[in-house]
């Protein structure tokens, strides 16, 4: 770049005289989190023909939907890092970690540092997006074959998926995936009532709407009576107990149904693996393989099935193919199922799952290795018997004869006053009744907790006489006798040394945010500033139970009032649930409620949501499986939702109309300005609107959707409230309802019309709240304004740059774009045979992310630059998409043929340059594109592999790590 910026006026005179409040101040926060300076702003400004950023929100939204005077909010004044990290420090401290020792589904366990610091606390790992672009992603996938193969290995089961939101709602998609799978008739999913609660809370909620009858049932004497399509078994169950299951699958399959098994995965390192038991399915979860527990999230779910299931998985699934020149490369497999694609058909709404913390537990398979994975388990399980043998050998009754990690002690009357007297000690335990306890162990318990519990339960005992005369407590005939992770992958890495670099190699052969703009549209790539990411691994909130007492767990809630009460207030609603652990789950809960809203008053006949065409894949997913019917409105040639036809449909539904669901600002990345009279429209006729909030960055600050029209919302804190994309996850996925609304937030209602959970933990994924918690509270509302608005000049500057080479296709007033902007590439495929998907795939030759490819529109891309990039980084993607069009222009022109040109030859890796060279272009121009484009030689990236072949991938399904023979043919 070659013209100055110009000068700011204050540089011509002397710096002015701070004064002592001003410098102690410090530079606001916002500063570091919008990234154009000053003079880049008016820079930008210029480019788009305004003076400043009031006169682009003037120019940008209707006036319609503008807030009018000041809002009244809850939010302080914007702090400092410094002053921030101090508040939340103060939080953090009303909290009190104990040895979690409550189970259910949660167990104590130790992040290896090497793995928390080199990937949960690494932008490399964090910042990464979807593996959707596969050529800038081979890291994270090969971390993610590793992890399924460790879900394959475990359960027996041999495909795996790349993880689900949590064990809860990973067993309602186990659920729906056997009545989709099996050949019963029957509605009836029974349930061993030794199941996890909180699990069963979620299949209730994911049943009802689908017309699924849950019977959940003591299954001690055998199977209820009666048909079924499917039945879900614990091993161990809830209460600890290790029960030989094989019977109960072959009841179930003679009568028709599908069997799921919710499986340990530490636990099966020793016991016989679901698979081998006849299972159909196993779920769980990954969390006690090395992730903090976090108050009950974000961990990874998983669900593993038999071969023939392979295509029903819900979610992603990472798979192995090949490149263009024949090696072997991996992308996600079989994304043609994916609910973007299939609407209304969808079977499932996942789409954000929980990557970041799959890799985590991958790792930390990696870094034990079978051996070591199994003395993990055998220290659990000994523990645990040992202090078995203890309570009885002290007279006392345990309730169980085969346990693995999980003892539950009798003690009439007394179970209150020994659990209070252990918690004073430091260790909390499972309250189930007043007269019986739950004593869970992990690989946090010490032979000291031993004695502390036997001290509680005033029994004294000997450990190494007791561990020498006590037999383990696993059923014997369940004992595991076969390999698991043999592969070289979960041998290579024992070291530490061998670890980091294993970690450090793929990270480098993928593109995340720590080396490039992310710029994809509706996704909100924004900066996770440090001092947001800080305060997650603090123990204070990484390593809280989420069923520990409310006494030790004051400060996260308190933390959590703040954030909720600030949510509403930034959308204009009365009030919000932070338990949806994903948008898609946000939006199932937010349509549960206003089904259960219309049900409470008699309307149960409503049933129709209405949805754009344009609309998000998750929306009419989430609706069928809120058990409503999609009706599809049309939008008009300028993107917007089309009035009449809009009301043509109301006509149509009437009394049966539930919702309209829309998102604001549209896919379209536009301000529509009739979105007061969409809204009007259907509450005029007794339906409420749901405004999917994914494009809130285009609004905090300067417009609410609870003020314009919405009945509900919910917001991604992955991506306007700085929780990291992590890969794929984790995610929050807030609820935000109005008034007459809020008794039927997930999980909070009471009464005939209350919605159930929606996630396993009472809060979702806590761990990860203290990341908004902190971006609100460091912007305070004006920066979240500035960033606003900051965002939307960014979109209108990279608008007004490329529109000439790539047609902008949709524009609101005055032909500006909200926060983001479609570039139409329809014509110039047309003309010319090159594809977006050639343009993606050469914007990794500039080290450059690609933009969101034909969502919402095919053969387009639609960017977000955010408020956080530079305007030299936005230049450096402007200036490569400019240098693109000119090759495009030269295949137009018959310089090269269109199946052989940099485009279509991209991305090039540096092992291809140096092979022999056959191509019409020259290898420099290859490796360095066209354009005079800052950075490329400098911070040239080398892509990893070439153009990834998926076809091939998904005629030939391979979803575990390949054997290394694999790689040398
Ligand atoms: C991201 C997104 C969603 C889904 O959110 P997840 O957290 O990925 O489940 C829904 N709608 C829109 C418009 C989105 O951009």
């Amino acid at each position: 770049m070659t013209d100055a910026p110009p000068a700011p006026s204050s540089t011509t005179s002397a710096p002015p005289q701070l004064s002592l409040a001003e410098l102690e101040a410090g530079v606001p926060f916002a500063d570091r989190h919008v990234g154009p300076r000053p003079a880049e702003l008016e820079r930008m400004l210029a480019a788009i023909g305004v003076g400043s950023l009031e006169e682009l929100a003037d120019r940008a939204l209707p006036p319609s939907i503008r807030d009018t005077g000041e809002v009244p909010t809850s939010i302080p004044a914007p702090a400092s890092e410094t002053e921030m990290l101090a508040e939340l420090r103060g939080l953090a401290d009303r909290n009190t970690v104990t040895v979690p020792m409550i189970g259910l589904g949660y167990a104590g366990t130790v992040t290896p540092p090497v793995i928390r610091r080199h990937v949960l606390e690494n932008p490399a790992w964090y910042t990464a997006y979807t593996p959707y672009q596969p050529e800038i992603s081979q890291g994270r996938l090969e971390a993610l074959l590793a992890f399924q193969t460790m879900v394959a290995d475990l359960t027996g089961l041999p495909v795996a998926g790349a993880s689900l939101l949590d064990e809860a709602t990973a067993a309602a998609e186990a659920m729906t995936l056997l009545r989709r799978a099996g050949k019963a008739k029957s509605p009836r999913f029974v349930v061993d009532a030794d199941t996890l609660p909180q699990t069963v809370d979620v299949l209730r909620t994911r049943a009802e709407p689908l017309g699924i009858e849950l019977v959940v049932a003591d299954l001690a004497d055998g199977l209820p009576e009666g048909d079924l399509f499917g039945l879900l078994l614990s091993y161990p169950g809830a209460s600890g107990r290790v029960a030989d299951p094989r019977r109960l699958i072959e009841e179930a399959h003679a009568r028709g149904g599908l069997v799921a098994v919710a499986a340990d995965l530490l636990g099966l390192t020793l016991l016989t693996p679901p698979g081998e038991l006849g299972a159909d399915a196993a779920v769980g979860t990954t969390q006690r393989f090395g992730v903090p527990l976090g108050f009950g999230g974000p961990h990874a779910g998983y669900l593993s099935v038999r071969q023939q299931f392979a295509r029903q998985l819900p979610g992603r699934l990472v798979g192995v193919s090949r490149d263009a020149d024949g090696n072997p490369a991996l992308r996600l497999a079989l994304q043609t199922r994916e609910q973007h694609i299939r609407r209304e058909k969808a079977t499932s709404n996942i789409c954000t799952a929980q990557v970041l913390l799959a890799v985590v537990a991958a790792c930390y398979a990696i870094y034990h290795g079978p051996e070591g994975l199994t003395r993990i388990a055998r220290r659990t399980h000994r523990m645990a018997a040992v202090l078995a043998a203890g309570l009885r050998a002290g007279g006392l009754e345990v309730a169980h004869e085969n346990f693995f990690d999980t003892v539950v002690a009798r003690v009439p009357g007394r179970a209150d006053a020994i659990a209070d007297a252990l918690h004073t000690a430091g260790i909390s335990v499972r309250r189930i009744s007043a007269d019986e306890l739950g004593l869970a162990c992990s690989e946090l318990t010490t032979v000291a907790h031993l004695r502390a519990l036997w001290g509680a339960f005033g029994v004294e005992a000997d450990v190494a006489d007791l561990d020498a005369a006590t037999p383990d407590a696993l059923p014997a005939d369940l004992r595991r006798e076969s390999e698991f992770l043999t592969h070289p992958t979960f041998h290579e890495h024992r070291s530490e040394t061998a670890l980091m670099r294993w970690l450090r190699r793929l990270a480098d052969a993928d593109l995340a945010l720590d080396r490039t703009m992310i710029p994809l549209g509706s996704c909100t790539m924004k900066l996770n500033a440090t001092a947001e990411m800080e305060p997650i691994t603090w123990p204070e909130f990484a390593e809280l139970h989420p069923f520990a007492p409310a006494a030790d767990t004051e400060g996260t809630r308190e933390m959590i009032t703040q954030l909720e009460r600030w949510l509403a207030e930034l959308t204009g609603y009365a009030a919000v649930s932070v338990q949806p652990n994903a948008g898609s789950q946000g939006e199932l809960a937010g349509l549960l409620a206003i089904a259960a809203y219309h049900r409470s008053r008699g309307e149960a006949e409503r049933n129709v949501c209405l949805i754009p065409s344009s609309a998000h894949g998750t929306n009419a997913a989430s609706a069928v499986m809120a058990g409503m019917r999609v009706v599809v409105v049309a939008t008009d040639s300028a993107g917007n939702v089309d009035l009449a036809d809009l009301r043509a449909k109301i006509g149509e539904h009437g009394s049966a109309l539930a919702a309209l669901m829309i998102t604001y600002p549209s896919t379209h990345g536009v301000y529509e300005a009739e979105v007061r009279e969409v809204c009007a429209a259907v509450h005029e006729a007794g339906g409420q609107v749901y405004v999917d909030g994914a494009n809130l960055n285009a609004l905090l600050g300067l417009a609410r959707p609870g003020a314009f029209g919405g009945d509900v919302s919910h917001l991604n804190l992955h991506k306007t409230f700085c929780i990291p994309h992590g890969g794929g996850g984790p995610g929050v996925g807030p609820v935000a309802v109005a008034e007459h609304l809020a008794p039927f937030l997930p999980g909070r209602g009471s009464g005939d019309h209350a919605v159930g959970a929606v996630s396993a933990a009472p809060y979702g994924s806590p761990g990860v709240l203290p990341i908004s918690w902190a971006y609100i509270r460091m912007m305070g509302v004006e920066g979240l304004r500035r960033a606003t608005l900051t965002a939307v000049a960014a979109a209108n500057y990279v608008a007004a740059r490329l529109d000439e080479h790539y047609p902008v296709l949709y524009a609101g007033r005055d032909g500006a774009v909200a926060h983001e902007c479609i570039l139409d590439l329809r014509g110039i495929t047309k003309e010319s045979g090159v594809t977006v998907d050639d343009v993606a795939k050469r914007l990794a030759d500039y080290g450059l992310h690609a933009p969101t490819m034909s969502f919402p529109v095919a053969g387009t891309l639609m960017v977000e630059p955010t408020e956080s990039e530079d305007l030299a980084e936005i230049d450096r993607f402007v200036a490569a998409m400019i240098g693109i069009r000119d090759e495009i222009r030269r295949v137009q022109a018959g310089e090269w043929p269109v199946d052989d040109n940099p485009l279509r030859g991209a991305p090039h890796t540096a092992a291809c340059l140096v092979d022999k060279w056959d191509h019409p272009y020259p290898r420099d121009l290859a490796a360095y594109p066209t354009g005079a484009v800052p950075g490329v030689h400098d911070r040239k990236v080398w892509p990893p592999v070439r153009r990834i072949d998926q076809a091939h991938g998904d005629r030939n399904l391979v979803c575990s790590c390949p054997p290394i023979e694999a790689y040398s043919s």
